[in-house]
């Protein structure tokens, strides 16, 4: 909520409450029915007219009410200066006049009353109060400003939730150890690290990792997200901090969390952006809080980041994070782990093998791997089965990979030859080069951005891409635009994402691996994807060599996949022809096809002192 919104909310409170205090007013009214009053003079006439049949004053009150003889009723004021005569008069007037003395109006309080009048004023007050505290950094809207989970109640989370990072359970299996014993650690002079960065790729378990080990050491766990001081008001942020580690110190041992640090965290200086000062301030708040308490007090502070290339400097300085702890992407072990624990409580059926799910999974995060086997449950309920099956984890991969499937007529016939042709290519250069990664699937259904996708998953995982890994990958990814030149000499858009991945492989290629023979062994410009240009400083030469160099890469590329794609024409029409009418081919149904091509030449074969060096 920002401070206009806010301002408008108190305004509708504020409006609602004065309409309640003018509908009481206006109801005391209606309590107590006012006689209709009358002027004094009009009152003496009618007593010397012999009209007034009945007075009735009341004891400590100017005002009379006056009952006429023809019945009606009206009040007014007997000025008390003409009291005692107007008595006298009364009294002695003919016809008789009935005079009667009511008791004085009930003086205590009336507590209903008075609650309605000062419930909006409550209202009005409770509300200022809140709209201050706000300001002051109480509560972030609908969460908790520390999230304060005690294990044993709502937090249960344990090491043995966390699957496949047993380097960092490890690390972090100490750090549980000291919170759970702080004695045994003190008395032989050990030095517990006082801060401890997870950083790695999204979806890894950080978040995870942590709360696992206030879990694990039972104490009370603090946290707060980075993105918790995005846009909040001037001061906040570091109020926000300076409570968290008051909480914490109050209750240590104890552990605080600030997930996402990188948004505070993110290194000082360079754009002078409004939001920066705020960051700022938070983020020497954390500075300051960090060197203000030693493990001495039995806190720990854990921190996860994505990026830890982008944290300020003082962050890492040491005594700060004394322990920074990777948590990376996991193998194929880590991922069957993974699924082990996922799949507790999914119903697999007999063909659907964890095993295999961790072969086909290369490059998945904890994450996308309990995503994938949720897909395949909400599949699986969907078909109404009893178990998930094989096929609706092969679909949940489809989906988790490239996204759910589109609509199927929003292609023309036209398009669905251009797009299996295009794919088709892709598959085929894939398979013929011995260095590229073995194609699964091919389709040309629709999925998230993609109007069709080649799916080549390595056989294994690789740490390690070799140049004739990476050149032969260029010639799969330009297969599926050349293949559209064969066959219709008039090339699409749907390349695009095709040729900018291109393009940047060829240029890390030539810039950060070195495997450009022409301009050898050294680094050029800052990192991947930035413009080479906006590094170092370069003459124009360079730069000119450089985009030569690329140029020649990935036309070399194009070129060795024109030559395949010709070479097989007949297997390229075929796939097509499949495709249309299949619209998906699998490994099976591919390696058909793929037999016309006859045998290949595959990478383990290959002597790899004998592969050409340049392609
Ligand atoms: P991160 O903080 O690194 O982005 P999270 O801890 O938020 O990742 O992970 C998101 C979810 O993915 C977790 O709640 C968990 O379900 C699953 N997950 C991630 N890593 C693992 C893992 N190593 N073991 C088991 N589940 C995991
Ligand atoms: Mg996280
Ligand atoms: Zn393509």
């Amino acid at each position: 909520m920002n401070q206009t919104t806010r301002i408008r909310l108190l305004l509708i409170l504020l409006a609602i409450a004065s309409a309640f205090l003018v509908f009481t007013i206006f109801r005391d009214g209606d309590v107590e029915p006012a006689l209709e009053p009358l002027g004094f003079s009009d009152f003496i006439a009618q007593v010397d007219n012999g009209e007034v049949d009945e007075v009735e004053f009341t004891n400590g009150s100017a005002r009379i009410t006056v009952t006429l003889t023809n019945g009606d009723e009206f009040s007014t004021l007997l000025p008390p200066l003409y009291a005692p005569e107007v008595a006298g008069q009364l009294i002695e007037a003919t016809p008789p006049i009935t005079i009667t003395t009511a008791p004085a109006p009930d003086s205590g309080i009336d507590w209903i009353r008075l609650l309605e009048v000062l419930a909006p004023l409550l209202v009005l007050v409770a509300l200022v109060w809140f709209i201050l505290s706000r300001m002051r950094g109480g509560k972030k809207e609908g969460k908790n400003f520390t999230d304060r989970t005690k294990s044993g109640d709502d937090n249960s989370v344990t090491f043995d939730d966390v699957a496949g990072a047993k380097e960092a359970v490890v690390e972090l299996g100490e750090i549980r150890d000291f919170l759970k014993d702080p004695t045994r650690f003190t008395e032989i002079g050990a030095k517990i690290p006082k801060g401890v960065l997870l950083y790695g790729p999204p979806g890894t378990g950080k978040t995870l990792l942590a709360r696992a080990v206030a879990g694990e050491a039972g104490v009370p766990f603090y946290t707060l997200s980075g993105s918790d001081f995005v846009e909040v008001y001037a001061g906040v942020g570091a109020s926000r901090v300076r409570k968290l580690f008051d909480d914490a110190r109050e209750n240590a041992p104890a552990i605080i969390f600030v997930d996402e640090i990188d948004a505070v965290g993110r290194h000082r200086g360079g754009s002078a952006t409004s939001g920066n000062e705020e960051r700022e301030q938070t983020l020497n708040q954390l500075l300051v809080e960090m060197d203000g308490f030693d493990t001495e007090t039995g806190v720990i502070f854990i921190a996860a980041t994505n990026r830890p290339d982008i944290l300020d400097s003082a962050l890492l300085r040491p005594g700060r994070f004394d322990r920074q702890v990777a948590v990376e992407t996991p193998d194929v072990d880590g991922r069957r782990q993974i699924l082990a624990v996922h799949s507790k409580g999914k119903r697999l059926g007999p063909d659907a093998d964890i095993d295999t799910i961790a072969r086909r999974t290369p490059g998945f995060t904890g994450a996308d791997l309990a995503n994938l086997l949720n897909e395949a449950a909400l599949l699986a309920a969907r078909r109404n089965q009893t178990f998930i099956g094989d096929k609706e984890i092969d679909d949940a991969l489809d989906r988790v990979i490239a996204g759910p499937e589109k609509g199927a007529n929003t292609l023309s016939d036209r398009e669905k030859y251009i797009i299996a042709y295009h794919e088709a290519g892709h598959a085929i250069v894939g398979h013929v080069l011995p260095n590229a990664d073995p194609i699964h699937k091919v389709s040309i259904i629709a999925r998230g951005k993609a109007l069709g996708f080649t799916l080549a998953l390595p056989e294994k995982d690789k740490i390690l891409r070799s140049r004739s890994e990476l050149n032969d990958e260029m010639a799969m990814l330009l297969g599926g635009r050349i293949a559209e030149e064969i066959i219709f000499g008039d090339p699409t858009t749907g390349a695009h994402n095709d040729i900018e991945r291109v393009t940047k492989l060829a240029r890390s290629m030539v810039t950060q691996y070195g495997m450009s023979p022409e301009l050898g062994l050294q680094k050029f410009g800052s990192s991947i994807g930035e413009s080479y240009a906006s590094g170092a400083p370069m003459s124009e030469d360079l730069a000119k060599k450089i985009d030569q160099e690329i140029r020649t890469m990935i036309a070399a590329a194009g070129e060795e996949a024109r030559e395949i794609l010709t070479l097989h024409r007949p297997v390229l029409d075929q796939m097509a022809e499949a495709l249309i009418e299949r619209e998906t081919l699998n490994k099976e149904q591919l390696d058909e096809i793929f037999t016309k091509i006859g045998p290949v030449a595959n990478a383990d074969t290959i002597d790899l002192r004998t592969t050409p060096s340049h392609k």
